[in-house]
C-alpha cells in the first residue's frame, strides 16, 4: 500500500502522524501556499499536480494505491480534481472530512451560500468587520470599502491588499476563544464573517462572536459530488486496514 495524503490542514497533520506511526508508506502534499508550511513526519511535496490529468499520471508513477483528501473543506477545485483522477486510474479515495459548524444557543448566524452572498449580508452603514476567510477571496469585499476590515492570514501579504481600509493580523492557528474574544474587541469588531469550516482550532471566532453578541455572516461549504467520507482519524485507519492509534 502506498498513500497520498492530500493536506494544508489541522486534520491533515494529525492524520500525517498517524500514518507516520502506524509505519504506512506515505507522501504528504502541500498546495505551496504559505511560505513556511509545517514540518511533516512524512515525505513531502509540494505544488498543484497540473489538474486532474496530472494528478492521474502521478497517482500512476508514483504506484500510489490509496488517497486521502484531508483538504480544507473549500479547497473544492482540489478535492474535485482527486474525484475525477482517482475514479480514472481506480485508486480508492477517502475524503477526510470535519463536521460543519452547527449553531449553539445564543450565536447570532446568517448563513449565506458564498462569498458574493457574504458582501451582501453587510450593512450598508460602515461597520468594522473580521474578516476570517483567509486571502484569496477578499477581493470581493473591496466593493464596500465603508466598512474596516480585520484581516487574519497566516503570512504577511507580498502586494498590496486589494482593501484599502484593512488592518492585518499575522497569525496561525490553532486559536482561543479568548485570544479572539480579546482581538475583537481590540478591534471594536461589529460583524464577523467566516466560512464554515467545521473542526476545532479555527471555531474559537466564532465562540468569541456570541461571547460578544456580535453578528456572524457564515459561508456555507461549496457542494460536493458524492464521495466516500471519514469523520475521524480512527476511521481513516480502519479504511486503510490499520488499526486506530490511540493517543496521538
Ligand atoms: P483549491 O482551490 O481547491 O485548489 C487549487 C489548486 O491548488 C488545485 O487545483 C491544485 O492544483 C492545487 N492544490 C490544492 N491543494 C493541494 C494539495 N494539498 N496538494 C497539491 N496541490 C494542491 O484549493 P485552495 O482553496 O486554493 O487551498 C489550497 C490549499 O490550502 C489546500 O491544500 C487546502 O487544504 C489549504 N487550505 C485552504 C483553505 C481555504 O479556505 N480554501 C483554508 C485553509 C487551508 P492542480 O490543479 O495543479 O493540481
Amino acid at each position: 500500500m502506498r498513500v497520498l495524503l492530500l493536506g494544508g490542514t489541522t486534520e491533515a497533520s494529525l492524520m500525517a502522524r498517524l500514518l507516520a506511526q502506524a509505519g504506512v508508506d506515505a507522501i504528504f502534499s502541500y498546495a505551496g501556499r504559505t511560505a513556511a508550511p509545517r514540518q511533516q513526519p512524512l515525505p513531502v511535496r509540494v505544488g498543484g499536480f497540473g489538474g486532474p490529468e496530472g494528478l492521474a499520471a502521478y497517482l500512476r508513477d508514483t504506484g500510489i494505491t490509496r488517497v486521502i483528501d484531508a483538504t480544507h473543506p473549500f479547497a473544492a477545485q482540489m478535492s474535485k480534481h482527486a474525484i475525477t483522477a482517482c475514479a480514472k486510474v481506480d485508486v480508492p479515495l477517502l475524503a477526510f472530512e470535519r463536521a460543519p459548524w452547527i449553531p449553539k444557543q445564543g450565536d447570532n448566524w446568517l448563513t449565506v451560500p458564498d462569498v458574493v452572498n457574504a458582501v451582501a449580508a453587510l450593512p450598508v452603514m460602515p461597520a468594522k468587520v473580521f474578516l476570517a476567510i483567509g486571502k484569496q477571496l477578499i477581493r470581493v469585499f473591496a466593493t464596500r470599502p465603508q466598512h474596516e476590515y480585520l484581516l487574519r492570514l497566516v503570512d504577511s501579504p507580498e502586494a498590496p491588499l486589494p482593501l484599502a481600509n484593512a488592518n492585518v493580523v499575522i497569525a496561525r492557528g490553532p486559536f482561543t476563544e479568548e485570544g479572539d474574544t480579546a482581538l475583537m474587541q481590540h478591534h471594536c469588531i461589529t460583524h464577523v464573517v467566516a466560512k464554515n469550516a467545521g473542526g476545532m482550532g479555527a471555531r474559537a471566532k466564532l465562540d468569541a462572536a456570541r461571547a460578544l453578541g456580535l453578528p456572524v455572516i457564515l459561508i456555507d461549504r461549496p457542494v460536493m459530488p458524492p464521495r466516500v467520507i471519514a469523520r475521524t482519524p480512527e476511521d481513516v485507519m480502519k479504511w486503510l486496514g490499520h488499526p486506530a492509534c490511540l493517543g496521538v
